[in-house]
């Protein structure tokens, strides 16, 4: 279904010139209309940059509101659940008799305790059950619950494709909505505008808490969800890959669906990026967003003159970024000494063991949250106290709005990385510009994971497959000069080489390095509608 504005969009839109609202507005709003306001908040630092650079009129309103925003339904079957009993209620079945589910693979335990019983479990060893329950021995009483069908609500927000096919991840998670895959679909176009690879902006989804399923239906789910999405994408059109919620395993099953039954499924591959390395993906991927974060990192250390080893830092979010950022910089001789995860929150002053929290989190069983909570290399200290931690180098990359005015009042550290997209408020932004804490923005911090999905794309079509070495030289070279760039533009600097040039971009006064790496980003748009023009 293509979603046309509604008179709720029309109420967000912004009469032109927009001038950022004063900051004590936006305090006084009430929490509804602070989640009614997510992408016009999102959208300032476009508006000020398009008035920065007297954006034309009708390049802006093609940028201010996505080309098309889908939203549909899907639906699926789920499997039989065995539900925990507790309490008085279990003491009813104290004579029921444990049974023996032998064959391990049939049950699989989820994050909220229940378990799955797969197909034929319940014939696969000595089973008792009585009015539905059952007991398993070690593991308690459970009632049997039959699988139901579930409906689902799933997104692709296709944002902008003027300087190339859509592009952009995929989240599963419980609390997404249209306003936020908005905001996400609009961060794609700026990302790959900053780091100049010939793709647009998009993003997607379904609304689910994944933990809460087992994997196959979490296939089931993602098979279905690509069955409604093929005729909307395609390899030259609109190209999704991972994000929050979903992995490598969610892409193969992703390009299953998308070229089964077809001619030539090789021809496809590029459909979606994010891949395992063994069926098309690009070496180096799967740290890519890591990689590139660390590398705007380390560019901001040299040009400081400061020494990386050494270096404290916390981390918020311990998924497939916070990983590999930690895995990079403890490479780098930095220290890492507190991590806050949806979970829980650890802190060891003297520094966490990187490898062992890593192998705590990802690959313990018994770590059904994968979640740091636990770990017995740390301490465990509040979600309150995380933010007090005296630290070089904050690095929230979990989710959005994790940084407000209050933690940024709080935050003891010199330089904030955003690796989620939109970790940092605009009020938090304030602060912390006032606050003297410098700040490496998201839509180049974050920008080496559809990076590299740009390089796995190209070896898709070339059908090449790339060393990892020449994949993090190209990375590295994409991010960094990228970021000199931003520095320059913030700084009012030209400087030009024969194959760098930042005179090309700078506004003829100081800015913010968030509205820099803006400008930079729409000056690199505004090239294709002024050159290009509209087609009618
Ligand atoms: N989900 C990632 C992001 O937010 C990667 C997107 C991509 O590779 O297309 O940048």
């Amino acid at each position: 279904m293509l979603r046309r504005s509604t008179s709720l969009d029309s109420c967000r839109r912004h009469e032109l010139p927009a001038s950022p609202p004063a900051v004590s507005v936006l305090a006084s709003k009430s929490e509804s209309s602070d989640k009614r306001d997510m992408y016009t908040d999102a959208m300032r630092v476009f508006e000020e940059a398009a008035d920065l650079v007297h954006l034309d009129r009708r390049i802006r309103l093609e940028l201010e509101e996505p080309d098309y925003e889908h939203i549909f339904w899907i639906s699926a079957r789920l499997q039989d659940r065995l539900v925990p009993i507790e309490g008085v209620e279990a003491d009813t079945y104290a004579d029921l008799p444990a049974s023996d589910i032998q064959d391990k693979g049939s049950i699989e335990p989820l994050y909220d305790g229940k378990l799955i019983l797969h197909a034929g479990a319940l014939r696969s060893g000595s089973v008792y059950t009585r009015e539905g329950v059952i007991r398993l021995r070690e593991r308690g009483v459970f009632r049997i619950v039959r699988g139901q069908e579930e409906r689902f609500k799933a997104y692709r927000i296709q944002h902008n494709k003027v300087r190339g096919p859509y592009k952009g991840g995929i989240r599963y998670h419980q609390d997404v909505s249209l306003d936020l895959f908005k905001v996400l679909a609009a961060e794609m176009t700026w990302k790959t505008a900053v780091v100049g690879v010939p793709l647009g902006g998009a993003k997607g989804g379904i609304k689910i808490d994944p933990r809460l399923y087992s994997r196959q239906e979490l296939e089931a789910i993602t098979l279905r969800y690509m069955y409604k999405l093929k005729n909307l994408i395609g390899p030259d059109f609109d190209i999704p890959a991972p994000d929050v919620g979903t992995n490598t395993e969610t892409m193969a099953w992703l390009y299953r669906q998308y070229s089964d039954g077809e001619r030539s499924p090789h021809h496809l591959r590029g459909v979606v990026t994010g891949k395992d390395v063994r069926i098309g993906g690009s070496e180096g991927r799967l740290r890519a967003t890591g990689q590139g974060l660390v590398y705007c990192v380390e560019e901001w250390f040299e040009q400081k003159g400061r020494s990386l080893a050494g270096a404290r830092y916390m981390l918020q979010g311990f998924g497939n970024v916070g990983t590999s950022v930690a895995e990079l910089l403890h490479a780098k001789g930095a220290v890492l000494v507190a991590v806050d995860d949806a979970d829980g929150t650890i802190y060891a002053p003297e520094g966490l063991d990187v490898e062992a929290l890593v192998r705590y989190v990802h690959r313990t069983p018994s770590n059904l949250k994968r979640s740091v909570s636990g770990f017995p290399g740390g301490e465990a200290i509040s979600k309150h106290d995380f933010w007090d931690v005296d630290v070089d180098v904050c690095i929230p990359a979990a989710l959005g709005r994790a940084i407000d005015a209050s933690t940024a009042e709080r935050l003891r550290a010199s330089l904030v990385v955003e690796g989620a997209n939109h970790p940092t408020t605009p009020e938090a932004d304030l602060v912390l510009a006032n606050r003297g804490i410098e700040l490496i923005p998201d839509i180049v911090a974050n920008a080496g994971g559809v990076t590299v999905s740009y390089y796995e794309w190209i070896q898709n079509k070339r059908m090449e497959h790339w060393t990892e070495g020449d994949v993090n030289a190209r990375l590295e070279q994409a991010i960094k000069s990228n970021y000199r760039l931003i520095l320059d533009i913030a700084a009012n600097r030209s400087r030009k080489t024969a194959t760098y040039d930042s005179s090309l971009f700078v506004a003829g006064k100081t800015l913010p390095v968030r509205l820099a790496a803006m400008v930079l980003a729409l000056r690199r748009i505004e090239a294709h509608y002024s050159l290009e023009g509209f087609s009618q």
